[in-house]
């Protein structure tokens, strides 16, 4: 078992966090800090994605590089983590190899919930095995800037019509930040300070990174 399972197998809940993380933002990170206090969750495990299969013919930085960027976000909160598995795992990637994957890891008497943000839980029917992946997580859909209230709430509705899934509808501090908007500013030469941590500007800085082209 990674380390960082180690340190975690004594938790009794954790709320998985997935993204892109193309860069990581202050979007994410409040999201997370707001749902581990509400929902009282012991972890908040950030997963970067390896290659996202919706995100398909789309350039993303390397794995390695989101990776650490996230880890730099996340190492002043004792409360989140960053999961390799997912940047691991060769092929797409797909949430529900994830779920299968941790829940035999950790065994079946730890709850997970499973955070997706409004534009995601409007997509997830289109995502592999919807049903089980209900079944085996409990979902926290937030709010975003950008997507109405109404249309949530009546995704959520025709999901428990459709599959009985239980997905739990939560407003959080509203942030117009988006990883895309991030990476055309640094394009363009416009600020991201106090939109994503200071460590993280800073990486992408030293890095030379998004100065291209998507
Ligand atoms: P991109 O613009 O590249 O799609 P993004 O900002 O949407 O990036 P992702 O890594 O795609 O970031 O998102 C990971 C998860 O975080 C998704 O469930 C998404 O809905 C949620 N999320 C992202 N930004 C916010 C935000 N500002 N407020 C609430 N949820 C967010
Ligand atoms: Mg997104």
């Amino acid at each position: 078992m990674d380390t960082v399972y180690e340190e975690l197998k004594n938790c009794r809940s954790f709320a998985i966090m997935g993204g892109t993380f193309d860069p990581i933002h202050y979007g994410h990170l409040v999201t997370a800090e707001v749902v581990k206090h509400r929902f009282g969750v012991d972890k908040v495990m950030f997963i970067p994605t390896g290659r996202p299969a919706h995100k398909e013919g789309k350039k993303v930085v390397d794995n390695e590089i989101r990776y650490k960027m996230t880890c730099m976000a996340t190492d002043s909160n004792e409360d989140f983590v960053v999961s390799r598995i997912e940047i691991d795992r060769p092929g797409k990637t797909y949430s529900i190899d994830t779920v299968r994957a941790l829940k035999e890891m950790f065994g079946p008497d730890k709850k997970f919930y499973f955070i997706t943000g409004a534009d995601a839980i409007l997509d997830i029917l289109k995502w592999r095995d919807p049903e089980e992946l209900l079944r085996l997580c409990e979902f926290i859909a937030v709010t975003r800037p950008g997507y109405a209230k109404k249309d949530v709430l009546e995704q959520i509705a025709t999901i428990a019509e459709t599959y009985g899934g239980r997905i739990n509808y939560y407003e959080v501090p509203s942030l117009d930040i988006s990883s895309s908007d991030l990476r055309r500013r640094v394009k363009d030469g416009e600020p991201i300070k106090y939109l994503l941590p200071e460590n993280v500007e800073k990486y992408i800085y030293d890095n030379g990174l998004y100065k291209e082209e998507e």
